[in-house]
């Protein structure tokens, strides 16, 4: 089976893992987890960052900082992870899901900036912006609004904003997860950069489960990365821009093979965006469910780039989320990791034609 995500484990990570293991069998004392925030605070510019044991963790941490509370509103979009919706929950928050932008040719399946305004309230206290699929939403036009943002960086990690600026460097807390399934791997993990000073404190009191005694102020959580998953993660991080290269070859063959497929909307984003999924467009004669299953007796998993989304599990009205419902219903997301052969590639080009047919 040709799975529809995958990590990309390499001999550097094995390296890396060794001499973790190495070192500690010798009793030597390892500074892994230091290191590797720096080598994120490197990158992201940031003197805040703190890895966590995932992304569900880094979401309910940044929620806490921002003291959520019961009753209160949280804007986010309805096309994204169930982790987003969960984190929400744990606040006993309420979840309002705005609908996306359906923009196949440049893969753009994120929140429809021009909604939030209107689902603001007195009672919104946060804005959850997932990039999806690697493309970036531009925040600047979110600023005006004066509620606290969270970014949401795990399937675009590495990408960047128009300007030039990474992503993840404008929310007011940023968040990503590192699990095996995402762009870059620490097996299971979580990130929370802090951008908005005002939120170190509480972050810091969060996470310091065994420091925090004081009875006056929320409890913390034993959210820490593990050693090992911070070691294979700083290896991961130094390979991002190979992995972000291979994917984008990935992408660029499956774009030569599909070219005279005019039925077929194949995605062609921005040099700094990045292929974390490889999602087109299908003819109006099938859909994607229909594709999914036939996939499978191909021994290929074909994906729809979100399914279902929160309104789906929220049993909302569907007519409020054309464009989602319309991405689940005419997309298609191909496999595109690093580490898939030219004879996969091929494999799986020639088993989707066969599939559409025509
Ligand atoms: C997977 C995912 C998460 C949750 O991360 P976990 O590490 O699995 O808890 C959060 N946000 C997005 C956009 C995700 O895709």
């Amino acid at each position: 089976m040709i799975d529809l995500v995958h990590d990309y484990l390499t001999s550097n990570d094995r390296n890396a893992i060794n001499a973790y293991i190495t070192e500690k069998s010798n009793k030597n004392a390892v500074d892994v987890i230091n290191h590797t925030t720096n080598c994120i605070s490197d990158v992201f510019g940031s003197n805040h960052c703190y890895l966590v044991n995932s992304g569900s963790a880094a979401l309910h941490t940044a929620l806490c900082a921002l003291n959520i509370g019961s009753g209160d509103e949280v804007v986010t979009t309805t096309h994204t992870c169930v982790a987003i919706l969960n984190a929400i929950r744990y606040m006993n928050a309420t979840p309002v899901l705005c609908d996306i932008t359906y923009s196949p040719s440049n893969m753009n399946y994120n929140i429809d900036i021009s909604s939030i305004e209107d689902n603001i309230s007195h009672r919104t206290k946060a804005i959850i912006i997932p990039h999806m699929f690697g493309v970036g939403v531009e925040l600047n036009n979110l600023k005006y609004l004066n509620i606290p943002i969270i970014e949401d960086i795990t399937l675009s990690f590495g990408a960047k904003f128009k300007k030039g600026d990474l992503l993840g460097t404008m929310g007011d807390i940023t968040i990503s997860s590192f699990h095996r399934s995402k762009m870059i791997s620490a097996d299971v993990g979580g990130l929370v950069i802090i951008n908005n000073t005002n939120y170190v404190a509480n972050v810091s009191r969060i996470l310091d489960y065994d420091g925090n005694l004081c009875m006056d102020t929320p409890p913390s959580y034993n959210y820490g990365m593990g050693e090992i998953n911070a070691q294979l993660l700083k290896s991961q991080l130094a390979q991002l821009t190979d992995f972000i290269k291979m994917r984008n070859d990935n992408a660029t063959f499956y774009r030569r093979k599909l070219s005279n497929r005019f039925d077929i909307i194949t995605p062609n984003i921005e040099s700094d965006e990045i292929y974390f999924r490889y999602i087109i467009e299908l003819p109006p004669h099938i859909t994607s469910s229909q594709v999914v299953a036939n996939g499978l007796e191909y021994n290929i998993q074909f994906g729809r780039g979100v399914y279902p989304a929160l309104h789906n599990i929220l049993k909302l009205d569907h007519s409020l989320f054309p464009m989602s419902e319309k991405a689940q219903r005419r997309t298609v997301t191909l496999p595109v990791y690093p580490g898939l052969t030219k004879v996969q590639l091929e494999y799986i080009t020639s088993s989707l034609v066969d599939i559409i047919g025509g």
